[in-house]
């Protein structure tokens, strides 16, 4: 996992140049719509809770600057990545392009899931959510695991939740974060 962070040159991912030249610091830092690009701390966090495994298909919500997706495609990982803000999605789905990293990205509300991809190996949520997102758990294989943080305001939970072969869950708590909210109802 930390070698897959090695390959994702994290400084292009940082489009506000007050920023670019601190790009390797343990920091969050502003993207645009409000958003922010996660710590490599809670990426790596997140990455290594996923436990993955080559060609899993994963659900991200909060493409966000795409860092994290980039990662996440680097560990091999088929990627699916929802972004609620139009300009972030847009913006994103160039760079990604550009860089070559092959994710299957949508401009939507991340509570909805992908129904139609679904069922996921893994999901991951980067924006937090204030109660545990049903829908995606429904969205997610028997066996799988989900990483999302819950929690009001910015102080979440860090839940891994974890799939049983009978569709049983487990919800296991790996520390407190502090994410942008995951928004609900946002017009358009
Ligand atoms: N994974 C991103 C983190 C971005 S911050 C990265 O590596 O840069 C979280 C992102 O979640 C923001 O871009 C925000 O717009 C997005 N978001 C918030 N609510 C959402 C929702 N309901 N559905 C999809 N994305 C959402």
């Amino acid at each position: 996992m930390l070698a897959a962070i090695g390959t994702v040159p994290r400084h292009l991912f940082i489009d506000d140049t007050a920023f670019t030249d601190r790009a390797y610091e343990d920091a969050a830092f502003p993207i645009g719509c409000g958003q922010t690009i996660s710590q490599p701390y809670t990426v790596a966090f997140q990455s290594e809770l996923l436990q993955l495994s080559p060609g899993m298909k994963v659900l991200e919500i909060g493409t966000g600057s795409g860092y994290q997706c980039a990662v996440l495609c680097a560990m091999k990982a088929k990627m699916f990545s929802i972004e609620r803000q139009r300009p972030l999605y847009l913006m994103t789905r160039e760079r990604l392009g550009k860089l070559g990293f092959k994710a299957n990205l949508t401009y939507g509300d991340g509570y909805a899931g992908i129904p139609r991809e679904a069922p996921f190996d893994r999901v991951i949520v980067t924006c937090g959510a204030a109660a545990m997102p049903e829908t995606l758990l429904d969205q997610l294989k028997p066996g799988g695991r989900a990483v999302i943080p819950v929690g009001e305001g910015n102080d979440q939970r860090m839940l891994l939740v974890i799939k049983n072969l009978d569709g049983s869950i487990m919800v296991e708590e790996k520390g407190r974060f502090r994410f942008v909210p995951m928004l609900a109802d946002k017009a358009s």
